[in-house]
This record gives structure tokens, sequence and C-alpha cells, in this order.
């Protein structure tokens, strides 16, 4: 019989790993932000138009890429954040797996512009569907700016399986409200169709909930802070008084990446039993730092579910210490659910 297994073309490989790390425009939002922060930068913009269907811009000050970085960037496995192995382990960046681009590339028009300190000119690379059609260089500021135009335009199933510009856009505000608050010290603005959407200018935690939030959420946090051997943990809960019966806001960051936890989501709940007004759920900003090598955010390719060695621990550290801050702040048993 003749052989008949063939290597998959590189566009059909990464049009393929984009099904995966490409599920909406807001994907798109998490993985140029991150890889701006990855870059350093301190001033991070975001131009949204049509709910990310027409457009996604991301603007970063930070280190740029050189000509020939610039072109590697987009081939699939390819990283500067990761070497070996090894570096699995001690992983400092949101990004090491190198699909980003190359998946975005796969079904998108890309515009990079991209320039590295000290460097005169910088360069343009265009890329539609995984083929360069243009690269040049390019007067441009130090840094990066990616343009990521008509997403999908090449998988119309997966065009028309879109939510409404509502449904999408709010997708994106997720995405970047959780790299805001995990980086509250990066300038970061989002522009939706001309409107400006925030303006999140370099400050601290509470500030930077607060600008997200709005002024009144001041009066609503009670802190937490608790350093143990396998964890630390930082942020606020809400009061309880406060706490909304619709989903809250919850927020979880483990070494400063924003994760989904239901287990020790139920932590937090359980430290919050008996305060909460009927059906209310918990709200909270918990920062959870650990070693890197006790957990693996290898699981899932959108990483935002994470695997901890010792959760049990995690849970009762977790539970006791919000329970313990609600408590130096006199929280008292809600009586009175109608308010
Ligand atoms: P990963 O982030 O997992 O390394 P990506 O596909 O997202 O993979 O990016 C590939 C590489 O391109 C990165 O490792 C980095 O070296 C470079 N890169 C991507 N975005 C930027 C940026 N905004 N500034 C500087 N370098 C970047
Ligand atoms: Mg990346």
């Amino acid at each position: 019989m003749a052989d008949i297994i063939k290597l998959l073309p590189d566009h059909v490989a990464n049009q393929i790993a984009a099904g995966e790390v490409v599920q909406r425009p807001a994907s798109v939002v998490k993985e140029l932000l991150e890889n701006a922060i990855d870059a350093g930068a301190t001033t991070i913009k975001l131009i949204v138009k049509n709910a990310g269907k027409t457009l996604i811009h991301i603007i970063d000050d930070g280190k740029g890429m050189s000509n020939t970085d610039a072109r590697m960037s987009f081939e699939r496995h390819a990283t500067s954040k990761i070497a070996t192995a090894e570096d699995l382990f001690k992983l400092n960046t949101k990004g090491f797996r190198g699909e980003a681009l190359a998946s975005i590339a796969a079904v998108a028009h890309v515009e990079l512009k991209t320039k590295p300190d000290g460097n005169d000119v910088g360069t343009l690379i265009e890329i539609e569907g995984s083929t360069i059609i243009n690269q040049e260089v390019c007067a441009t500021p130090k840094g990066t700016s990616i343009a990521v135009k008509n997403l999908f335009f090449n998988i119309p199933a997966r065009r028309n399986f879109l939510k409404s510009n509502n449904v999408e856009s709010r997708h994106i505000i997720d995405e970047f409200q959780r790299v805001a608050l995990a980086h509250p010290g990066i300038a970061m603005s989002m522009y939706h169709n001309e409107g400006e959407l925030f303006h999140l200018p370099s400050g601290n935690l509470k500030q930077r909930i607060v600008n997200i939030f709005g002024g009144k959420t001041n009066e609503k946090l009670v802190p937490v802070q608790e350093e143990t051997e396998i964890v630390t943990v930082d942020g606020f809960v809400i009061k309880p008084e406060f706490s909304k019966k619709t989903r809250g806001e919850q927020f979880f960051f483990v070494n400063d990446r924003f994760i989904k936890n239901a287990y020790l989501n139920h932590a937090v709940s359980a430290a919050f039993d008996g305060l909460l007004p009927d059906r209310a759920r918990a709200s909270y900003f918990l920062y959870l730092k650990v070693d890197p090598k006790t957990i693996d955010i290898n699981i899932h390719p959108t990483k935002t579910e994470i695997k901890f060695d010792d959760e049990h621990s995690l849970y009762a550290i977790l539970r006791s210490t919000v329970k313990h801050s609600l408590g130096q702040f006199n929280i008292a048993p809600v009586l009175d659910f109608d308010r």
C-alpha cells in the first residue's frame, strides 16, 4: 500500500491552531495585550471598531522587535520567552507558546509596525491568512503597533458564529479589565468606535479599581493581606452589604495572570458565609503569588485555567484570610435583606 500520511502545510496547521487560540475578537485582544505587557510597555492603547470584527489595534511603547524578529514572530512555536522545557517551570511572562501571532495572522489581515530602542527606522509587515504580502522599513515610534483587521475573513462559518456587537464588546471589555487590574502600574486606554471607554493612568491597585468601577467603589473595599510559605495573598474584597445578586466582580490573579477557579471561588464564598444577603455573591479582587514551580499553566491554550500542586492548602488559607479581613473590619451578619 502507498504511504498516505503528509505533514500539513503551515498555513493549514496555523488555521487549525487558531481555532483554539482565537475564539472571538476578545481572544485577540487578550493575546495582544499580554504581548505588550511582556514587552515591558508602560503605556498601552487599544482601539476597537465594530466590536473587534473590523479592527483591533494595539499600540505599545515596549521594547519592539528587530527586522528579523518581526518576521519570525508570525512563525508557529516561535517565541523569545522560553528556550527549554525547564523554563516552563519558572515562567515570568504571560506568553510562552509562540502561537498567538501565527494563529491570528492565519485568520485575519494583520499590519505590524515595530521598532526597538535605538533604531532609526522600524519594520512594517502586512500578512493575510499566513501569507506575508508586504515587508518594508517604515517610520514608527519605539514600540509595537499591531492592527488586526477583518477577523475570520477566510472562515465565514466562524465569522457568522460571532455574537452581537454588544456581546462581543462585553467580552473585549472583560479582557481589557482583567489585564488592567493585573497591571495597575501600566497606563492603559481603550477606544471603541472613536469613543474613549477607559482612560487609566498608572497608579496603585486601589486607584485602578476606582478608575475602572467608579469613585463609589473606594468605600466598599476591604483590604486583604496574608503571607504564608506557599502563597502571598493581596487585594480587596467588596463589603458584603454591597454585594450583588447578579454576577459581581470576581477576580483572581495568580502571579499577575487572571484565572478562573471554581474551587478557590468557593473558598472566598465560604469566608462570606452568613454575611451575604440572600442569593448575593461575594465580589473580590484577589492576587495570589505562588512559586511558578507549584503551578501548571500549560493545561489550556487560553491559560485561564491553571493547575495548583496544593489546592487544598490554598483553599484553607484563602478562606481564613478573607474571613479574618472581614472580621477586622467589624462586618456583622446582615439581618435586613431588603435594602
Ligand atoms: P508568545 O507570546 O507565546 O511568545 P506570540 O505569538 O504572542 O508568542 O509572539 C511571538 C513573539 O513575538 C514573542 O515571543 C515576542 O518576542 C514577539 N512579540 C510579540 N508581540 C510583541 C510586542 N508587542 N512587542 C515586542 N515583541 C513582541
Ligand atoms: Mg503572546
